[in-house]
């Protein structure tokens, strides 16, 4: 049911907008969740901000763009469908030949009938995507001098911002479980209306049950948007973030796969191993090598933030990748479910997990405690020798949950468990 009403959202009030990294079909995209969600926030970058290597470019309005023949017919118009313009295309108004015309044409030569997804953020620029059929028509139908009115309607304002979406939801810990999306893209449904649609449904799920930990989900545009935040937010996600997702792809129903983090060892990691166990799903996992969306930021150097990808379908491993053939007929409701399904019992699991954390940089002092006597006294680790307190404590970096640590220092679950209580009650843990 969750997903269903989400479905219907992004089908048909989100797909028709145009969208891109800034403007008002994204905006428009952000005002729809918020609609649904109190307490969403729409935040926003300055366009010309400096983030790290990075500049947030102006923000890019387009309001109409076509070609019109020599008889005054409109043959391309970005009213019929938002793929037809380069992202980010540079205003024009100009007659040009065919010759020329079909220069600026992009289209995909084997796929007839889809027209491609291209932008042109950094580099000015500006030409029209078409499908191959309708390219070899023009070829046929008139002549190589003929002349053809290019029409670009865009604005850049470099006094603009680059908007993006927020949602918390405070648990019982600060400790937090970050969920990423992108809303970049303008009319393609599983790259990425899916991610927003199952983030949504998963907002609604969480955000009416009692969680242990916060979870915070993020609607960006991808790249410049997830490096912004990283640099404004940087201290604060290296503190709390204990785990997350990017949803990427999760909405059509062909296949389950994921690209866990650069080392593929975090909580992160287990918690998606075993959701897809827990739910019975062969999947498919894709080297880090391979990466291709937000991760590519979160876990770079000095950030490595524990965050994996959930796809069904990766990106750039199906025919309808980056183009019109990219809608609602591969995207389906029980694609997003499938999608749904796996996020939210990642998320479950990684909430459920005991993340312990050393209160104390360096060994805490166990003497001055009376740990030594108090350990063998009370017994509280069946009679385990007291470096077990002090093997815990290497290995409570937050970085582990109760069941690594025991593997670690060689512990049964059980034990381990008991023994981190005990150092609970010695206020030796966060
Ligand atoms: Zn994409």
């Amino acid at each position: 049911m969750t997903v269903k009403q989400f479905f219907k959202i992004g089908k048909y009030e989100m797909y028709p907008l145009c969208r891109s990294i800034s403007g008002k079909g994204t905006l428009k995209t952000l005002e729809i969740i918020k609609r649904n969600f109190q307490g969403f926030k729409i935040k926003n970058f300055k366009s010309q901000k400096k983030v790290f290597d990075w500049k947030i470019p102006s923000q890019w309005e387009i309001s109409d763009a076509y070609i019109l023949d020599k008889y005054n017919n409109k043959i391309v118009s970005l009213k019929n469908n938002n793929l037809h313009i380069i992202g980010y295309s540079i205003p024009i108004k100009k007659e040009i030949s065919l010759d020329k015309l079909l220069k600026k044409l992009y289209s995909l030569p084997n796929l007839k009938d889809a027209i491609p997804y291209i932008t042109s953020y950094y580099n000015k620029s500006w030409g029209f995507c078409v499908s191959e059929r309708f390219k070899k028509k023009l070829k046929k139908k008139y002549k190589i001098k003929d002349k053809f009115q290019v029409v670009i309607q865009s604005k850049f304002n470099s006094n603009g911002k680059l908007n993006y979406g927020e949602f918390y939801i405070k648990g019982k810990l600060k400790k937090e479980i970050l969920i990423s999306t992108y809303i970049c893209h303008p009319s393609l449904a599983n790259d990425n209306l899916s991610g927003i649609i199952v983030s949504m449904a998963l907002m609604k799920f969480f955000n009416s049950r009692k969680n242990n930990k916060s979870i915070r989900f993020l609607f960006l545009p991808e790249t410049i948007g997830s490096i912004a935040y990283i640099s404004k937010n940087l201290d604060m996600l290296k503190k709390n973030v204990i785990g997350g997702y990017i949803l990427s792809c999760v909405g059509d129903d062909k296949n389950h796969s994921c690209m866990f983090t650069k080392y593929g060892n975090t909580i992160s990691d287990d918690a998606l191993r075993e959701a897809y166990k827990q739910k019975k799903i062969k999947y498919k996992t894709y080297s880090f090598l391979h990466r291709g969306s937000d991760e590519r930021q979160f876990c770079s150097p000095g950030i490595e933030l524990p965050i994996a990808s959930i796809f069904r379908t990766k990106y750039g491993e199906f025919k309808e990748y980056h183009n019109s053939l990219d809608d609602f007929k591969l995207v389906s409701q029980k694609g997003l479910n499938g999608g749904y399904k796996v996020a939210k019992q990642s998320i479950l699991n990684i909430d459920s997990k005991i993340i312990p954390t050393s209160k104390y940089i360096c060994e805490p002092q166990l003497g001055k405690r009376g740990l030594y006597k108090l350990l063998s006294e009370k017994n509280v680790i069946d009679n385990q020798d007291c470096w077990k307190i002090l093997d815990f404590l290497q290995y409570a970096d937050g970085k582990n949950d109760i069941n690594r640590i025991a593997k670690y220092i060689n512990l049964k679950t059980k034990v381990t468990k008991k023994l981190y209580h005990f150092l609970q009650d010695e206020n030796l843990l966060h």
